[in-house]
């Protein structure tokens, strides 16, 4: 089959033609038709991620259809339209007995733990617990987005952001995450400030709905008195110790941070102000993935038509464009999300 492989961090992927993967006797193998290029694949490719081992396919927001199963597999038959959370569970551990799949003890993620979407298939562990049923309205495209960015997005704003109507939320970053969540954050009734130094993302976000900033200046000030005093809820979803600060700096009393973009390098050990923490009793709270089991209800607002992933997707692209792509990303004037279009 053919997949997008880079041998060394930071030189340019080859298209290459590799075996298909083996089916575990609890997975499954699903036939990749759209594969979505996040920043996340930029870091693993650039080098940042310690789960990858070299040679390597990235990729870990896809959607298809499955090609095989394991013989342990119930619930899923050759054909069915799927996608995967992008953090693959176990189903067993106290964690996922929990119900919080999105932080498992023994979790995988295509595309870092193993070989992933960048290719006509990919293999999918525990199939039972991580695959979920896309709705025939859904077209793969649409719901290649939905695997990282826009379930992370719905989680880190509705369920550990606990939006509430008609609250100021400032998110900072409008890339994929950040755009997913301007658009979920407006869907549920919230004044939605957007900030980002492309002019690009700066329109998009404002076609969705929001006031939109350039991060010059104060940007955290600029936030409190557009909101009359503070965001209740901001976000990062860039992931930097400058977006972190400032995310953090733009929350009025008793407001809420949520850290969505990936904090490497750097940034991993960013500093955060608890004197303002305890003297205005802020919320600081992480947001990783969202389990599969929670997929319906925002599948559910998808097909009523409230949110809409596909408004997201900037581009399509083949998996041949896939290679300057990803080289070409921290770069990229291409707003919303790219989506490869395989088979
Ligand atoms: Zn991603
Ligand atoms: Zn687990």
């Amino acid at each position: 089959m053919r997949a997008m492989m880079f041998e060394q961090f930071g030189a340019l992927p080859d298209l290459v033609d590799i075996d298909e993967p083996d089916c575990a006797p609890d997975g499954a193998v699903i036939a990749v038709k759209a594969t979505g290029l996040c920043r996340s694949d930029w870091h693993g490719w650039m080098g940042h991620d310690a789960d990858i081992s070299l040679p390597h396919v990235p990729g870990h927001e896809l959607a298809g259809t499955v090609a095989r199963v394991g013989s342990e597999v119930s619930k899923w038959s050759v054909g069915d339209r799927v996608t995967v959370p992008f953090i693959c569970a176990c189903g067993t551990c106290a964690s996922c007995a929990a119900g919080d799949q999105q932080v498992c003890d023994n979790q995988e993620q295509p595309g870092f733990t193993h070989w992933g979407s960048f290719a006509e298939q990919v293999a999918i562990a525990h199939a039972d617990t991580n695959l979920v049923a896309l709705p025939e309205t859904l077209d793969f495209v649409s719901a290649a987005a939905l695997g990282c960015r826009f379930a992370t997005a719905y989680r880190a704003v509705m369920a550990q952001g606990r939006l509430r109507r008609d609250e100021w939320v400032a998110v900072h970053g409008c890339g994929g995450v950040g755009l997913s969540a301007i658009m979920i954050a407006v869907a549920a009734g919230a004044h939605v400030i957007g900030v980002d130094p492309s002019p690009n993302a700066r329109e998009f976000a404002e076609r969705l709905g929001a006031v939109a900033l350039d991060g010059t200046g104060d940007v955290a000030s600029a936030i409190r008195e557009l909101s009359d005093g503070g965001a209740h809820l901001s976000l990062d979803a860039y992931g930097s110790a400058a977006t972190s600060a400032a995310s953090i700096d733009s929350l009025r009393k008793r407001g809420r941070h949520v850290q969505v973009g990936l904090m490497v390098g750097d940034s991993a050990i960013a500093p955060v102000p608890m004197d303002r923490v305890i003297a205005h009793e802020l919320e600081i709270l992480g947001s990783h993935g969202m389990a599969a089991h929670e997929y319906p209800a925002m599948l559910a607002a998808i097909a009523d038509g409230v949110i809409d992933p596909s408004i997201l997707v900037g581009r399509t692209i083949t998996l041949a464009e896939a290679p300057d792509a990803l080289a070409g990303m921290d770069a990229s004037v291409h707003p919303g999300m790219t989506v490869i279009q395989i088979g």
